[in-house]
């Protein structure tokens, strides 16, 4: 029976490690597909900016309610791993509870063990109540930031897996420790006389009513379903917006040190604008030679890898959305939105050259009617809310920007008030139709 559990165990780690290898690579790809971008911070600013915000989660702590659900599941998560290393260590040598048979011993170290498993299983009722919560206020209370047109389909169906694999997760954790507790009462053979757990003693007292061999069942749909499941999930969240579960600490650690919001200058217009104050630059030669620059970005191919990073990790949470002025107001423009699109379209490209080579391109691009809309990329103001709202320090705006510059500078593709705009700025250095001469007329009335 062991040697047949060690196979099926062995078996079942190499598949999911071979997805989830496989999962990596694709997603390194396609990060990779993105432009250079260089990040000016020290280290310290980095390793702060992660524990931070990724693993001290500062910036969920502006919503509290939701804040403390999440770090109810966020602490069961982080603490049942320990539990999940016994479990592991018993799959590979099929054997039970090994770490226990080899601490017992020793007061101290049995304490530790017993207090280790309590706070496990207690994190895990904590969690328990945090996933139903999680799902009354996405389904029942319906909160408008999960019902965009965004979330439809896919979207909404992995937030609720993802809280149905929760609650299984706890059933079969009580299942397998009040199994066990129960076993070791009915002197099962090769179960370890431990201390009492508290959450799963109930569950073990009510166990002890049926055959051994039942509550035997039970104990071992428990302990499979839980690993069986743990792998599940780990091949599953590459798939998923849980993704984030992972990637928040990269993205954090390379967390752009500047201004929040702060727009990158385009070298080429700023020689230009500068050359307007400066006239001894206009007149420097011009380079036949030099390469004609491009503006903005039409695809993800023209985005930073930072920005692909920041589309594979964003959580789909809805907060830079529910604080955009543009979204608020009925418009189209939705910031989750421009990033579910870049992930989706630096999927679909991926794909793409991964089967056809690297340099090819399937002809399609980020700006279209199928993943961002010139009408989207209209309606932002630059006003930095999403940014200052995003929990896990992604920046939308930067894509917006990007995507907006290709469209109007390189395709010319703005409404006409815009162009007058434009036109004015370039001849007169203002948005109006002034001359720089006239600009202070308006003071002569206020002498008269
Ligand atoms: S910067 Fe644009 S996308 Fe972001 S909140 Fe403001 S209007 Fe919305
Ligand atoms: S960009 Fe940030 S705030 Fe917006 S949905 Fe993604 S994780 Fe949430």
């Amino acid at each position: 029976m062991a040697i047949a559990q060690i196979i099926i165990f062995i078996s079942a780690v190499i598949i999911a490690t071979f997805f989830v290898l496989d999962r990596i690579t694709t997603i390194t790809y396609n990060i990779k597909l993105g432009k250079d971008e260089t990040i000016h911070s020290d280290l310290s600013f980095r390793l702060k900016s992660m524990l931070l915000i990724a693993f001290g989660q500062k910036k969920m702590f502006k919503r509290p309610i939701a804040a403390l659900l999440h770090l109810a599941v966020y602490g069961a998560f982080l603490i049942t791993q320990i539990e999940l290393i016994e479990i592991f260590i018993d799959g590979f040598i099929g054997k039970h509870r090994s770490i226990w048979a080899l601490l017992h011993g020793w007061q101290p170290t049995r304490w530790l063990y017993t207090i280790t498993i309590n706070m496990i299983e207690l994190a895990s009722i904590g969690a328990l109540f945090a996933t139903f919560a999680f799902l009354w206020r996405r389904n029942a209370l319906k909160l408008p930031r999960f019902h965009k047109p965004e979330m439809k389909g896919w979207p909404s169906l992995d937030a609720n897996l993802i809280l149905l694999f929760e609650i299984a997760l706890v059933t079969f954790i009580m299942m397998m420790n009040g199994g066990d507790q129960a076993l070791q009462r009915m002197g099962a053979h090769h179960y370890h006389q431990t201390d009492m757990f508290v959450v799963s003693y109930p569950i073990s007292m009510f166990l002890e009513q049926f055959s051994m061999n039942t509550v035997l069942f039970v104990e071992r749909v428990g302990w499979w379903g839980h690993i069986l499941l743990v792998l599940f999930f780990l091949v599953y969240v590459t798939y998923s917006k849980h993704l984030h579960i992972a990637l928040a600490f990269p993205n954090t650690f390379f967390t752009r040190p500047e201004p929040k919001g702060q727009l990158a200058n385009m070298p080429a217009v700023q020689k230009e604008v500068a050359s307007m104050f400066d006239e001894s630059m206009a007149e420097e030669p011009v380079d036949m030679n030099e390469e004609l620059p491009s503006f903005g970005a039409k695809d993800v191919t023209e985005l930073s890898w930072k920005s692909l990073l920041e589309a594979y990790t964003c959580t789909e949470c809805g907060r830079c959305t529910s604080s955009c002025p543009a979204n608020i107001t009925g418009k189209k423009l939705s910031p989750r939105k421009i990033m579910m699109d870049t992930r989706d379209r630096m999927e679909e490209l991926g794909k793409y050259k991964r089967m056809n080579g690297a340099d090819e391109h399937d002809g399609k691009s980020l700006i279209s009617d199928e993943y961002v809309s010139k009408e989207e990329l209209r309606a932002c103001t630059t006003c930095n809310a999403c940014v200052e709202e995003c929990p896990i320090n992604i920046n939308p705006l930067k894509i917006i920007v990007e995507l907006r510059r290709s469209m109007i500078m390189e395709e010319a593709d703005s409404p006409q008030e815009w162009n007058t705009m434009f036109t004015n700025l370039e001849n007169n250095q203002a948005p109006w139709q002034f001359a720089q001469s006239e600009r202070l007329k308006w003071t002569e009335e206020l002498n008269n």
